[in-house]
């Protein structure tokens, strides 16, 4: 075979769409489609948590909407920050209305005096926070809630993972903020598309088809003989002479035998999600497509409601939520009491006895932890591996923090870039 492509997810599939022919790929699971499969639970639509498509280039939403099994819908986007008891709109940092007056005005005083002080730090994301929002803003949400999410010290995080997901607001755009109706449309995902039913895998199914034909399913990759170009599966082996892979990177690694590249890879960490699906009895309407919830008296970073997004995702007189706790090691003890408890506390759920449908997951690398381990071991591992014709894509390929966009775009250039090896 002349290119191999470890994974069936958006990276995989859109690398087979690349090369057109003479590939093979191997999916340990038994459906494609990785983290962006869907599953049904009494009637209740659940993807891998919130899983929205933000289709940046008109190439990439021109192949998902041509391919996709089932018509996409443009949606706006409705999210929320939920704290000091009220939900004020996304972003944070540019939306002040709405939050208790001294909350907003020890915002508004930090944003300010910040923005006098200079230059934005850049020796770490905490130091970025205080010297481009301010103390209010780091203390009322930032800290909190990216403390929550990394469950990683914020001061030993690097800053090359911002990019658009982190928002830095002009003063223009903060003052516009303290009145109603604030800055709307701020942040890379002012509106996102979601297929009209059958969840996100939806997309993935319609993709899929056109790359079935050199695939197989329930073949994990085990072993790869970098020497020999060769990879070794449940049930097989295949020569190659390009290699794609959307795996995990350090897992890629470890196939290898590699023990330099071994080493340097066991650097690389990342930070675990457990995801709680709920189905629920209830009329009411949220009117929200996820909020961001930084108080530590709740477990939960984020919850969505998939249920609000398309009405099909739950059956009639129920609604949905996701919740998402993120945890390093293992999920937390007693943690489903303590998000149901929490959904209760919010007034998202009334009782106990409407839950229907509880359908948990665990995202092992959800996100990759960008610190000065990363900063050094990626690309030597990046150049070591393409020097011996293996090219990653996607998120946990390329151990990044990236989309669905991003993984369609990466397959399709790994893709270029194993035609040119062989
Ligand atoms: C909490 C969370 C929320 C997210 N929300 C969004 C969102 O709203 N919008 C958005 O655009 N993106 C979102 N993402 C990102 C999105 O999930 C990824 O960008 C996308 O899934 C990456 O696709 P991929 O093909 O690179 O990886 P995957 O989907 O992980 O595909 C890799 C495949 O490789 C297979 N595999 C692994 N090991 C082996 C092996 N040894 N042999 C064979 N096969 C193997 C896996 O089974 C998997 O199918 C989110 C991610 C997280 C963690």
């Amino acid at each position: 075979m002349k290119t191999v492509i470890i994974g069936a997810g958006f990276a995989g599939i859109a690398a087979a769409y690349g090369l057109k022919k003479d590939f093979l790929i191997l999916e340990k699971e038994g459906r494609p489609g990785g983290l962006c499969r869907t599953d049904v639970v009494k009637g209740f639509v659940f993807d891998y948590t919130g899983h929205f498509l933000h289709l940046r280039k008109p190439e990439t939403a021109a192949f998902v909407m041509k391919n996709s099994k089932t018509p996409l819908k443009k949606i706006s986007r409705k999210a929320f920050i939920y704290s000091h008891g009220v939900y004020t709109d996304y972003p944070y940092q540019v939306n002040n209305y709405g939050l208790p007056g001294d909350i907003a005005a020890e915002n508004l005083a930090g944003f300010l005096r910040a923005k006098t002080k200079g230059a934005p730090s850049k020796e770490s994301f905490k130091k970025w926070i205080y010297t481009t929002l301010g103390e209010g803003i780091a203390k009322n949400f930032m800290l909190p809630y990216n403390e929550k999410l990394w469950k990683y010290p914020l001061e030993k995080l690097t800053l090359e993972w911002m990019g658009r997901f982190v928002p830095s607001p002009s003063v223009d755009e903060v003052m516009q903020g303290i009145m109603p109706k604030g800055k709307s449309g701020v942040g890379y995902n002012a509106f996102f598309f979601y297929p009209e039913a059958g969840g996100i895998e939806s997309v993935v199914k319609g993709l899929y088809g056109g790359a079935a034909q050199g695939s197989r399913l329930k073949a994990q990759v085990k072993k790869i003989d970098m020497k020999n170009r060769m990879v070794f599966y449940d049930g097989g082996k295949e020569s190659y002479k390009s290699l794609i892979s959307t795996m995990p990177l350090p897992s890629l690694v470890r196939l290898t035998g590699d023990k330099k590249m071994i080493k340097l890879a066991s650097d690389l960490k990342a930070t675990s999600v457990y995801c709680l699906n709920i189905g629920f009895k209830s009329k009411k309407k949220f009117n929200r497509h996820w909020v961001y919830v930084p108080e530590s008296k709740y477990p939960f970073y984020r919850i969505g409601f998939p249920s609000e997004v398309v009405p099909g995702n739950a059956p009639a007189g129920c609604a949905s939520v996701f919740t998402e706790v993120s945890f390093r090691g293992r999920p937390p003890k007693g943690i489903d009491a303590k998000i149901i408890k929490g959904l209760i506390d919010m007034g998202i759920i009334k009782d106990r006895k409407d839950i229907i449908a509880a359908h948990p997951m665990i995202l092992k690398d959800a996100y990759v932890i960008y610190d000065k381990d990363r900063a050094h071991a990626l690309p030597v591992l990046t150049r070591e591996l393409e020097k011996r014709g293996i090219y990653l894509a996607g998120r946990w390929g390329r151990w990044e923090y990236s989309s669905m966009e991003d993984a369609i775009i990466e397959g399709f250039e790994a893709a270029k870039k194993a035609i040119s090896n062989y």
